[in-house]
């Protein structure tokens, strides 16, 4: 049969709709359509495979690598601190590090300009899991797409409900699983392991927010699946501003594809190479049909590209009816000029990157903030002396623990009664320090005086400048 085009000229729409007027999941009354992906398999689905398993791996495997005591990367909450290949990161890095969040950013940038949503398809984990977790394990038990739907369809039979409750048996395990792994970024696989050893009444809040996180990735992925990415993902929301006829997104021919229709295989007069057989669709994971450009909900997972690459295949046709193609691509275009935004993208990146490297690379080995304490600049001790009070925070951002020695610096020694101290700072350790100096108030100018104290050990040396308050005369 061959479909006739409508009168406006758009490829016609199986729900009859119009690019942004219809929404593939939701159907009539506004209720919900449960989609049924059918199963693919193709050059995409192999290499996105291979990617989802490796990222899977990286994804729950990171806590459990552990380097000099702690794990890899962990986010120590109480601590307010960052552990990562032994070194500690502090609120105070922030700014250390706002310039590789923009470089991320840019990148992003970067990646969706030149090919769209690259991520979302390919390393997202809300795709990476229900696609290549989540729907194997769902297909194990319930079987494929088109069983699962025609049972879904008939009676809600013993063998209908023993698979449901077998999957969502499975689908909660598995959701506690990634819960723990989660988790484990900030407990650290130790203090996870300690908790679940133990009685759960030791340790409650943990076990709630274990449940709590299990709960959200048990619904996520066992109900919520695809809507996550249509009316969530806030990535969704500002790609489209990113992309322009340069873009290699995924994409139909229309020109090779148009005028679609079944036609029988030997004459195929006056139609064009999509014979209409909506593998496209029924396999897509967000129910659209690529067919009619463009939309929101796409998240390039390239699953369309192998279910009509089959039908080209099976047809003797060219593969790469629908593919990663530009809009200048599909119009028979050549590339726009040189690609300046994509240079700045980059140029900014690199510039950006660079910058937290070099404050990375001139990060002390022990940070510390000084901070007065005490309600006034300065007490008077007696008729001569001046004591101002400080507290002394420090840091060991380093991965060794140190003995450090506090003193004056050469210049100031012997003005004080304050004889300096030694003590230990383990890696990843802070410590607030008091510091109490007794100057003479001779030695103050216009209610000041500078001093300098230095902390050092082998390796280390970190002056601390001081401006010291005092009395205004001598
Ligand atoms: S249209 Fe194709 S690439 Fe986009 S979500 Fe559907 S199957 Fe994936
Ligand atoms: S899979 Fe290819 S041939 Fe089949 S309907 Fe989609 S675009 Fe047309």
């Amino acid at each position: 049969m061959i479909a006739e085009p409508p009168a406006s000229g758009l490829p016609p729409e199986p729900g009859g709709g119009r690019i942004g007027e219809t929404q593939g999941t939701i159907g009539e009354g506004g209720l919900r359509l449960w989609l049924y992906p059918r199963e693919v398999t193709g050059r995409f689905t192999r290499s996105r495979h291979k990617v989802a398993w490796a990222l899977m791996i990286l994804y729950l495997g990171l806590p459990w690598l552990h380097w000099r005591g702690d794990s890899l990367v962990r986010v120590d909450w109480y601590g307010r601190k960052v552990i990562a290949l032994g070194h500690a990161f502090w609120v105070q890095d922030i700014p250390i590090f706002l310039p590789a969040f923009f470089s991320f950013v840019l990148l992003a940038f970067l990646g969706t300009a030149r090919l769209g949503r690259i991520w979302c398809g390919w390393a997202c984990p809300q795709t990476v899991f229900l696609q290549f977790l989540f729907a194997p394990i769902e297909k194990a038990i319930e079987g494929k797409s088109s069983v699962r739907k025609a049972r879904d369809a008939g009676p809600a039979d013993f063998a209908w409900l023993w698979r449901k409750v077998a999957k969502h048996a499975a689908f909660a395990l598995v959701a506690a699983w990634i819960a723990n792994s989660a988790l484990a970024y900030f407990w650290g696989t130790r203090n996870l392991l300690y908790a679940m050893a133990h009685p759960s009444a030791e340790n409650w809040p943990g076990l709630a927010l274990v449940i709590a996180f299990a709960a959200v990735f048990y619904y996520v992925f066992a109900f919520f699946r695809e809507q996550a990415c249509i009316l969530i993902c806030p990535y969704a929301r500002f790609q489209s501003v990113l992309v322009d006829e340069d873009t290699s997104v995924i994409a139909y021919d229309s020109a090779r594809g148009e005028r679609r229709g079944k036609g029988p295989r030997g004459s195929r007069e006056g139609l064009g190479d999509c014979t209409d057989c909506r593998q496209c669709v029924l396999v897509c994971p967000t129910g659209i049909d690529i067919r009619m450009g463009q939309q929101l909900e796409c998240i390039g997972c390239a699953r369309c590209i192998d279910a009509c690459d089959r039908t080209m295949t099976a047809w003797k046709k060219p593969v790469g009816l629908v593919r990663y193609a530009s809009l200048r691509d599909l119009q028979g275009k050549p590339r726009s000029g040189k690609p300046w935004r994509l240079f700045a993208y980059a140029a900014l990146a690199l510039i950006m990157a660079s910058a937290s490297a070099i404050l990375l690379a001139r990060r002390p080995a022990v940070a510390h903030d000084l901070l007065r304490r005490g309600q006034s600049p300065y007490v008077r001790v007696g008729a001569d002396s001046v004591l101002n009070t400080f507290t002394l925070h420090l840091r060991n951002n380093g991965s060794e623990r140190l003995i450090l020695m506090l003193g004056w610096d050469g210049a100031a020694r012997g003005t004080s009664n304050w004889e300096g101290r030694s003590f230990a700072l383990a890696s990843g350790q802070s410590l607030d320090l008091p510091v109490d100096l007794t100057t003479p108030a001779s030695g103050f100018i216009r209610g000041g005086a500078d001093a300098g104290l230095v902390l050092s050990a082998p390796g280390v040396r970190e002056e601390i400048d001081i401006r010291l308050a005092g009395p205004w005369g001598r």
